[in-house]
Protein backbone atom coordinates (compact mmCIF):
# COMPACT_ATOMS: atom_id res chain seq x y z
CA UNK A 1 0.00 0.00 0.00
CA UNK A 2 1.63 3.35 -0.84
CA UNK A 3 1.03 6.06 1.88
CA UNK A 4 1.56 10.05 1.69
CA UNK A 5 1.09 12.68 4.26
CA UNK A 6 1.28 16.07 4.77
CA UNK A 7 1.31 16.40 8.70
CA UNK A 8 3.29 13.30 9.55
CA UNK A 9 2.26 9.68 9.98
CA UNK A 10 -0.65 8.32 11.35
CA UNK A 11 0.10 7.26 14.73
CA UNK A 12 1.56 10.96 15.62
CA UNK A 13 -2.59 12.37 14.68
CA UNK A 14 -1.30 14.00 10.65
CA UNK A 15 -3.04 13.41 7.55
CA UNK A 16 -2.68 9.98 5.45
CA UNK A 17 -3.58 9.52 1.67
CA UNK A 18 -3.84 5.54 1.44
CA UNK A 19 -3.52 4.24 -2.04
CA UNK A 20 -4.23 0.08 -1.06
CA UNK A 21 -3.82 -2.02 -3.92
CA UNK A 22 -5.98 -4.95 -2.97
CA UNK A 23 -9.36 -5.64 -1.18
CA UNK A 24 -7.37 -6.89 1.82
CA UNK A 25 -5.11 -3.75 2.42
CA UNK A 26 -8.38 -1.66 2.30
CA UNK A 27 -10.46 -3.75 4.92
CA UNK A 28 -6.57 -3.48 7.22
CA UNK A 29 -6.68 0.61 6.76
CA UNK A 30 -10.36 1.01 7.31
CA UNK A 31 -10.18 -1.09 9.85
CA UNK A 32 -7.23 1.12 11.72
CA UNK A 33 -9.24 4.44 10.94
CA UNK A 34 -11.83 2.64 13.07
CA UNK A 35 -10.18 1.79 15.39
CA UNK A 36 -8.83 5.36 15.71
CA UNK A 37 -11.64 7.11 15.39
CA UNK A 38 -9.80 8.94 12.38
CA UNK A 39 -12.65 10.75 9.43
CA UNK A 40 -12.10 8.74 6.46
CA UNK A 41 -12.92 10.29 2.90
CA UNK A 42 -12.96 7.54 -0.12
CA UNK A 43 -11.72 9.07 -3.50
CA UNK A 44 -11.99 7.67 -6.98
CA UNK A 45 -12.24 10.51 -9.84
CA UNK A 46 -12.76 12.90 -7.28
CA UNK A 47 -15.50 14.43 -9.09
CA UNK A 48 -18.06 14.15 -5.89
CA UNK A 49 -16.01 16.13 -3.41
CA UNK A 50 -17.93 19.11 -3.84
CA UNK A 51 -21.35 17.58 -2.36
CA UNK A 52 -22.92 16.59 0.86
CA UNK A 53 -21.68 18.66 4.48
CA UNK A 54 -18.03 19.45 3.79
CA UNK A 55 -15.62 17.63 6.04
CA UNK A 56 -11.84 17.74 7.22
CA UNK A 57 -11.14 13.75 6.83
CA UNK A 58 -8.15 12.53 8.51
CA UNK A 59 -7.36 9.65 5.86
CA UNK A 60 -8.16 9.62 2.22
CA UNK A 61 -8.33 6.38 0.84
CA UNK A 62 -7.64 6.55 -2.93
CA UNK A 63 -9.03 3.47 -4.65
CA UNK A 64 -6.68 4.04 -7.86
CA UNK A 65 -4.61 1.04 -7.13
CA UNK A 66 -7.67 -1.34 -7.34
CA UNK A 67 -7.61 -0.83 -11.02
CA UNK A 68 -7.14 -4.68 -12.51
CA UNK A 69 -10.61 -6.20 -14.95
CA UNK A 70 -10.95 -9.38 -13.29
CA UNK A 71 -12.61 -10.74 -16.05
CA UNK A 72 -14.74 -9.94 -19.24
CA UNK A 73 -17.07 -12.55 -20.64
CA UNK A 74 -18.64 -11.45 -23.37
CA UNK A 75 -20.47 -14.25 -24.06
CA UNK A 76 -22.25 -14.24 -20.52
CA UNK A 77 -22.39 -10.02 -20.67
CA UNK A 78 -21.04 -9.68 -17.68
CA UNK A 79 -17.58 -8.07 -16.76
CA UNK A 80 -15.95 -8.00 -13.43
CA UNK A 81 -13.78 -4.91 -12.31
CA UNK A 82 -12.14 -3.52 -9.67
CA UNK A 83 -13.79 -0.51 -7.65
CA UNK A 84 -11.09 2.07 -8.94
CA UNK A 85 -11.01 0.71 -13.04
CA UNK A 86 -11.66 3.78 -15.20
CA UNK A 87 -15.17 3.44 -16.55
CA UNK A 88 -13.56 4.51 -20.13
CA UNK A 89 -11.80 1.13 -19.59
CA UNK A 90 -14.96 -0.60 -19.20
CA UNK A 91 -16.54 1.04 -22.06
CA UNK A 92 -13.44 0.84 -24.30
CA UNK A 93 -13.33 -3.11 -23.37
CA UNK A 94 -17.00 -3.39 -24.37
CA UNK A 95 -17.18 -1.66 -27.35
CA UNK A 96 -14.42 -4.17 -28.35
CA UNK A 97 -16.92 -6.39 -28.16
CA UNK A 98 -19.68 -4.92 -29.45
CA UNK A 99 -21.36 -4.16 -26.18
CA UNK A 100 -21.89 -1.28 -23.97
CA UNK A 101 -22.73 -0.41 -20.38
CA UNK A 102 -25.43 2.52 -21.14
CA UNK A 103 -26.95 2.76 -17.63
CA UNK A 104 -23.69 4.92 -16.96
CA UNK A 105 -22.59 8.43 -19.04
CA UNK A 106 -18.53 8.03 -18.10
CA UNK A 107 -16.61 11.12 -17.70
CA UNK A 108 -12.97 11.31 -18.00
CA UNK A 109 -11.08 10.12 -14.87
CA UNK A 110 -14.29 9.06 -13.16
CA UNK A 111 -14.23 5.34 -11.61
CA UNK A 112 -16.49 2.41 -11.75
CA UNK A 113 -16.77 2.63 -7.54
CA UNK A 114 -17.60 6.02 -8.13
CA UNK A 115 -20.03 5.91 -10.43
CA UNK A 116 -21.48 3.38 -8.47
CA UNK A 117 -21.29 5.55 -5.08
CA UNK A 118 -22.36 8.08 -6.57
CA UNK A 119 -25.75 6.05 -7.85
CA UNK A 120 -25.98 9.04 -10.99
CA UNK A 121 -27.49 7.52 -14.00
CA UNK A 122 -26.86 9.27 -17.41
CA UNK A 123 -30.14 10.67 -19.28
CA UNK A 124 -30.69 7.50 -21.11
CA UNK A 125 -32.04 6.12 -18.22
CA UNK A 126 -35.76 6.50 -19.59
CA UNK A 127 -34.94 3.86 -22.17
CA UNK A 128 -31.99 1.67 -20.46
CA UNK A 129 -33.07 1.88 -16.62
CA UNK A 130 -30.62 3.43 -13.69
CA UNK A 131 -27.43 2.27 -13.11
CA UNK A 132 -27.95 0.22 -9.85
CA UNK A 133 -30.25 -1.97 -12.72
CA UNK A 134 -26.53 -3.10 -14.30
CA UNK A 135 -25.47 -4.18 -11.21
CA UNK A 136 -25.04 -8.01 -10.55
CA UNK A 137 -22.32 -8.44 -7.54
CA UNK A 138 -20.13 -6.01 -5.14
CA UNK A 139 -17.70 -6.68 -3.31
CA UNK A 140 -17.40 -3.88 0.00
CA UNK A 141 -14.70 -3.43 2.46
CA UNK A 142 -17.00 -1.89 5.43
CA UNK A 143 -16.30 0.44 7.68
CA UNK A 144 -15.01 -1.86 10.56
CA UNK A 145 -12.58 -3.57 8.18
CA UNK A 146 -14.53 -6.93 6.99
CA UNK A 147 -14.94 -7.90 3.27
CA UNK A 148 -18.60 -8.47 2.52
CA UNK A 149 -20.19 -9.68 -0.95
CA UNK A 150 -23.60 -9.48 -1.88
CA UNK A 151 -25.34 -10.49 -5.45
CA UNK A 152 -24.05 -13.39 -7.80
CA UNK A 153 -22.07 -12.69 -10.83
CA UNK A 154 -24.77 -14.66 -13.29
CA UNK A 155 -27.47 -12.67 -14.95
CA UNK A 156 -30.34 -15.11 -12.54
CA UNK A 157 -31.20 -13.48 -9.50
CA UNK A 158 -29.62 -14.70 -6.23
CA UNK A 159 -31.46 -14.85 -2.65
CA UNK A 160 -30.14 -12.91 0.32
CA UNK A 161 -30.20 -8.97 1.27
CA UNK A 162 -29.76 -7.04 -2.11
CA UNK A 163 -25.98 -5.23 -1.49
CA UNK A 164 -25.74 -4.08 -4.98
CA UNK A 165 -28.40 -1.75 -4.75
CA UNK A 166 -28.22 -0.46 -0.76
CA UNK A 167 -24.14 0.66 -2.27
CA UNK A 168 -25.74 1.90 -5.21
CA UNK A 169 -26.13 6.14 -3.97
CA UNK A 170 -24.41 5.27 -0.87
CA UNK A 171 -21.21 8.09 -1.16
CA UNK A 172 -18.84 6.02 0.37
CA UNK A 173 -21.23 5.91 3.61
CA UNK A 174 -21.45 2.14 4.03
CA UNK A 175 -17.76 1.24 2.84
CA UNK A 176 -15.59 1.11 -0.35
CA UNK A 177 -16.33 -1.16 -3.13
CA UNK A 178 -13.80 -3.29 -4.26
CA UNK A 179 -14.90 -4.72 -6.87
CA UNK A 180 -18.86 -5.21 -8.99
CA UNK A 181 -19.84 -7.67 -11.31
CA UNK A 182 -22.10 -5.51 -14.22
CA UNK A 183 -24.00 -6.64 -16.69
CA UNK A 184 -23.10 -5.32 -20.35
CA UNK A 185 -25.44 -4.64 -22.86
CA UNK A 186 -25.41 -4.76 -26.77
CA UNK A 187 -24.23 -1.82 -28.35
CA UNK A 188 -27.14 -0.09 -30.01
CA UNK A 189 -26.79 -0.25 -33.68
CA UNK A 190 -27.68 3.34 -34.08
CA UNK A 191 -28.12 6.54 -31.81
CA UNK A 192 -29.16 9.69 -32.39
CA UNK A 193 -30.34 13.14 -30.64
CA UNK A 194 -32.97 15.44 -32.16
CA UNK A 195 -33.64 19.08 -30.82
CA UNK A 196 -36.58 20.99 -31.04
CA UNK A 197 -36.91 25.22 -29.91
CA UNK A 198 -39.36 27.37 -29.35
CA UNK A 199 -41.74 28.35 -26.66
CA UNK A 200 -42.57 26.30 -23.49
CA UNK A 201 -45.62 25.10 -25.15
CA UNK A 202 -44.57 24.22 -28.22
CA UNK A 203 -41.69 21.99 -26.80
CA UNK A 204 -44.03 20.32 -24.56
CA UNK A 205 -46.25 20.02 -27.61
CA UNK A 206 -43.50 18.22 -29.75
CA UNK A 207 -42.86 16.17 -26.52
CA UNK A 208 -46.43 14.94 -26.52
CA UNK A 209 -45.47 14.09 -30.26
CA UNK A 210 -42.77 11.96 -29.64
CA UNK A 211 -44.49 9.70 -27.20
CA UNK A 212 -47.88 9.54 -28.98
CA UNK A 213 -46.40 8.75 -32.10
CA UNK A 214 -45.27 5.80 -30.97
CA UNK A 215 -41.23 6.52 -30.72
CA UNK A 216 -39.48 4.57 -28.00
CA UNK A 217 -36.67 7.27 -26.44
CA UNK A 218 -33.90 7.13 -24.50
CA UNK A 219 -34.03 10.24 -22.82
CA UNK A 220 -36.47 13.49 -23.25
CA UNK A 221 -34.95 16.22 -21.77
CA UNK A 222 -36.55 20.01 -21.37
CA UNK A 223 -34.41 22.80 -21.43
CA UNK A 224 -34.94 26.30 -21.16
CA UNK A 225 -36.61 26.62 -24.58
CA UNK A 226 -35.58 23.55 -26.12
CA UNK A 227 -36.97 20.08 -25.96
CA UNK A 228 -34.21 17.31 -26.84
CA UNK A 229 -34.40 13.68 -27.27
CA UNK A 230 -32.30 10.70 -27.62
CA UNK A 231 -33.47 7.47 -29.95
CA UNK A 232 -31.74 4.43 -29.46
CA UNK A 233 -31.57 0.91 -31.63
CA UNK A 234 -31.97 -0.36 -34.98
CA UNK A 235 -31.48 2.70 -37.58
CA UNK A 236 -35.04 2.53 -38.48
CA UNK A 237 -35.96 3.46 -34.83
CA UNK A 238 -33.73 6.58 -34.95
CA UNK A 239 -35.51 8.05 -37.58
CA UNK A 240 -36.67 12.07 -36.84
CA UNK A 241 -39.46 12.60 -34.45
CA UNK A 242 -42.10 15.58 -36.61
CA UNK A 243 -40.92 18.90 -35.65
CA UNK A 244 -37.54 17.76 -34.31
CA UNK A 245 -34.07 18.16 -36.07
CA UNK A 246 -30.71 16.97 -35.66
CA UNK A 247 -28.71 18.31 -32.89
CA UNK A 248 -25.82 16.97 -30.56
CA UNK A 249 -26.67 16.17 -26.62
CA UNK A 250 -27.81 19.04 -24.72
CA UNK A 251 -25.35 21.19 -22.41
CA UNK A 252 -26.30 21.00 -18.40
CA UNK A 253 -27.12 23.68 -16.94
CA UNK A 254 -24.52 25.99 -15.42
CA UNK A 255 -23.99 27.86 -12.40
CA UNK A 256 -21.98 28.58 -9.31
CA UNK A 257 -23.76 25.18 -7.74
CA UNK A 258 -26.21 22.28 -9.02
CA UNK A 259 -29.00 20.96 -7.19
CA UNK A 260 -30.59 17.82 -7.94
CA UNK A 261 -34.38 17.70 -7.55
CA UNK A 262 -36.09 14.42 -7.50
CA UNK A 263 -39.91 14.21 -8.27
CA UNK A 264 -42.79 12.07 -9.30
CA UNK A 265 -42.45 12.14 -12.64
CA UNK A 266 -46.07 13.63 -13.10
CA UNK A 267 -44.81 16.22 -11.21
CA UNK A 268 -41.97 17.21 -13.54
CA UNK A 269 -43.92 18.92 -16.08
CA UNK A 270 -45.42 21.03 -13.64
CA UNK A 271 -41.99 21.90 -11.93
CA UNK A 272 -40.30 22.79 -15.76
CA UNK A 273 -43.18 25.26 -16.30
CA UNK A 274 -42.17 27.02 -13.17
CA UNK A 275 -38.64 27.17 -13.94
CA UNK A 276 -39.14 28.16 -17.24
CA UNK A 277 -41.93 30.69 -16.05
CA UNK A 278 -39.08 32.12 -13.56
CA UNK A 279 -36.17 32.10 -16.03
CA UNK A 280 -34.24 29.99 -14.49
CA UNK A 281 -31.56 27.44 -16.07
CA UNK A 282 -32.15 23.65 -15.72
CA UNK A 283 -32.55 20.73 -17.22
CA UNK A 284 -36.12 17.94 -16.91
CA UNK A 285 -35.48 14.18 -17.29
CA UNK A 286 -39.34 13.70 -18.75
CA UNK A 287 -40.65 10.44 -17.23
CA UNK A 288 -37.56 9.79 -15.29
CA UNK A 289 -38.67 12.92 -12.42
CA UNK A 290 -35.23 14.48 -12.18
CA UNK A 291 -34.33 17.63 -12.85
CA UNK A 292 -31.44 19.58 -12.27
CA UNK A 293 -31.24 23.15 -11.17
CA UNK A 294 -28.42 26.08 -10.87
CA UNK A 295 -27.96 27.94 -7.85
CA UNK A 296 -26.26 30.73 -7.13
CA UNK A 297 -25.71 30.34 -3.87
CA UNK A 298 -27.14 29.50 0.08
CA UNK A 299 -30.29 31.11 -0.13
CA UNK A 300 -30.74 29.86 -3.73
CA UNK A 301 -30.30 26.12 -2.62
CA UNK A 302 -33.08 26.89 0.59
CA UNK A 303 -35.54 28.01 -1.85
CA UNK A 304 -34.66 24.79 -4.25
CA UNK A 305 -35.59 22.40 -1.09
CA UNK A 306 -38.73 25.03 -0.50
CA UNK A 307 -39.73 24.17 -4.39
CA UNK A 308 -38.84 20.82 -4.50
CA UNK A 309 -41.04 19.90 -1.50
CA UNK A 310 -44.10 22.26 -2.81
CA UNK A 311 -43.46 19.23 -5.78
CA UNK A 312 -43.81 16.40 -3.80
CA UNK A 313 -39.79 15.08 -3.67
CA UNK A 314 -36.95 16.59 -2.48
CA UNK A 315 -33.50 18.12 -3.12
CA UNK A 316 -29.54 17.63 -2.83
CA UNK A 317 -26.83 19.74 -3.81
CA UNK A 318 -24.70 17.55 -6.33
CA UNK A 319 -21.78 20.09 -6.50
CA UNK A 320 -20.90 23.16 -5.04
CA UNK A 321 -18.61 25.12 -3.36
CA UNK A 322 -18.26 24.82 0.89
CA UNK A 323 -20.84 28.01 1.22
CA UNK A 324 -23.52 26.47 -1.02
CA UNK A 325 -23.19 23.33 1.45
CA UNK A 326 -24.47 24.58 4.24
CA UNK A 327 -27.89 22.58 4.05
CA UNK A 328 -26.99 19.84 1.14
CA UNK A 329 -29.49 17.67 1.84
CA UNK A 330 -32.71 19.43 2.68
CA UNK A 331 -34.96 18.08 5.47
CA UNK A 332 -34.12 14.12 6.50
CA UNK A 333 -34.98 11.63 3.99
CA UNK A 334 -37.99 9.76 4.22
CA UNK A 335 -36.27 6.02 6.03
CA UNK A 336 -33.91 8.62 7.98
CA UNK A 337 -33.84 6.07 10.88
CA UNK A 338 -33.48 2.70 8.79
CA UNK A 339 -30.57 4.16 6.96
CA UNK A 340 -28.82 5.42 10.03
CA UNK A 341 -29.15 1.62 11.85
CA UNK A 342 -27.88 0.79 8.14
CA UNK A 343 -24.87 2.77 8.40
CA UNK A 344 -24.46 2.04 12.06
CA UNK A 345 -23.82 -2.34 10.78
CA UNK A 346 -21.73 -0.79 8.54
CA UNK A 347 -19.57 1.44 9.90
CA UNK A 348 -19.99 1.22 13.77
CA UNK A 349 -17.79 3.82 14.66
CA UNK A 350 -18.72 6.38 12.21
CA UNK A 351 -15.74 7.33 10.16
CA UNK A 352 -16.27 6.95 6.57
CA UNK A 353 -17.45 10.01 4.24
CA UNK A 354 -19.55 11.71 7.34
CA UNK A 355 -20.70 14.99 5.69
CA UNK A 356 -22.05 12.73 2.68
CA UNK A 357 -24.36 10.82 4.97
CA UNK A 358 -27.94 12.52 4.58
CA UNK A 359 -29.67 11.23 7.74
CA UNK A 360 -26.34 12.05 9.70
CA UNK A 361 -28.12 14.40 12.58
CA UNK A 362 -31.14 11.99 12.95
CA UNK A 363 -30.93 11.09 16.58
CA UNK A 364 -32.03 7.77 17.29
CA UNK A 365 -35.06 7.08 18.93
C1 LIG B 1 -22.66 18.03 -11.28
C2 LIG B 1 -22.27 16.65 -11.74
C3 LIG B 1 -23.14 15.95 -12.56
C4 LIG B 1 -22.81 14.68 -13.01
N1 LIG B 1 -23.69 13.99 -13.79
C5 LIG B 1 -23.42 12.72 -14.12
C6 LIG B 1 -24.36 11.90 -14.79
O1 LIG B 1 -25.43 12.33 -15.13
N2 LIG B 1 -24.05 10.62 -15.06
C7 LIG B 1 -22.85 10.11 -14.70
O2 LIG B 1 -22.63 8.93 -14.94
N3 LIG B 1 -21.93 10.85 -14.11
C8 LIG B 1 -22.19 12.13 -13.79
N4 LIG B 1 -21.28 12.88 -13.14
C9 LIG B 1 -19.98 12.32 -12.95
C10 LIG B 1 -20.08 11.21 -12.03
O3 LIG B 1 -20.45 11.67 -10.77
C11 LIG B 1 -18.79 10.50 -11.98
O4 LIG B 1 -18.60 9.90 -13.24
C12 LIG B 1 -18.80 9.40 -10.98
O5 LIG B 1 -20.07 9.22 -10.45
C13 LIG B 1 -17.94 9.73 -9.85
O6 LIG B 1 -16.76 9.00 -10.06
P1 LIG B 1 -15.49 9.38 -9.23
O7 LIG B 1 -14.54 8.25 -9.43
O8 LIG B 1 -15.04 10.77 -9.55
O9 LIG B 1 -16.06 9.35 -7.72
P2 LIG B 1 -15.67 10.27 -6.51
O10 LIG B 1 -16.17 11.67 -6.68
O11 LIG B 1 -14.25 10.12 -6.15
O12 LIG B 1 -16.54 9.53 -5.42
C14 LIG B 1 -17.98 9.61 -5.45
C15 LIG B 1 -18.47 9.19 -4.07
O13 LIG B 1 -18.27 7.81 -3.93
C16 LIG B 1 -17.30 7.55 -2.92
N5 LIG B 1 -16.45 6.53 -3.51
C17 LIG B 1 -15.56 6.65 -4.54
N6 LIG B 1 -15.02 5.47 -4.84
C18 LIG B 1 -15.58 4.58 -4.00
C19 LIG B 1 -15.46 3.18 -3.81
N7 LIG B 1 -14.62 2.42 -4.58
N8 LIG B 1 -16.19 2.60 -2.84
C20 LIG B 1 -17.06 3.33 -2.06
N9 LIG B 1 -17.22 4.65 -2.20
C21 LIG B 1 -16.50 5.26 -3.14
C22 LIG B 1 -16.62 8.86 -2.59
O14 LIG B 1 -16.24 8.93 -1.23
C23 LIG B 1 -17.74 9.85 -2.91
O15 LIG B 1 -18.66 9.97 -1.83
C24 LIG B 1 -21.57 14.13 -12.66
C25 LIG B 1 -20.70 14.84 -11.82
C26 LIG B 1 -21.05 16.09 -11.36
C27 LIG B 1 -20.10 16.83 -10.45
Amino acid sequence: MRRGGDRGPADSGGHMDLTPTTSGEVAEALAAASSAGRVVDIRGGGMHSRRGWPFTPDDVIGVGGLNRVVDYSPNDMTMTVEGGVLGSEVVRLAHGAGQAWPQAQVLPGSTVGGIVAAALSCRRRLGVGPVRDSLLEVVVATGHGRIVKGGGRTVKSVTGYDLPRLMCGSLGTLGVIVQVTLKMWPLPMAEQWYVARGTDAHVMMVADGVMARGHRPSAVIVRPGALHVCLMGAPGDVAAPAGMEIGPAPEGPSGAGIVEIGVAPGALRPLAHRLTDDGRDFEAWLGIGICRLAVGDAPGVAAAHDLAGLYGGHAQVIDGDDELRVNPFGPPPAGAEIMRRIRTSFDPAGVLCPGRFAARDVVPV
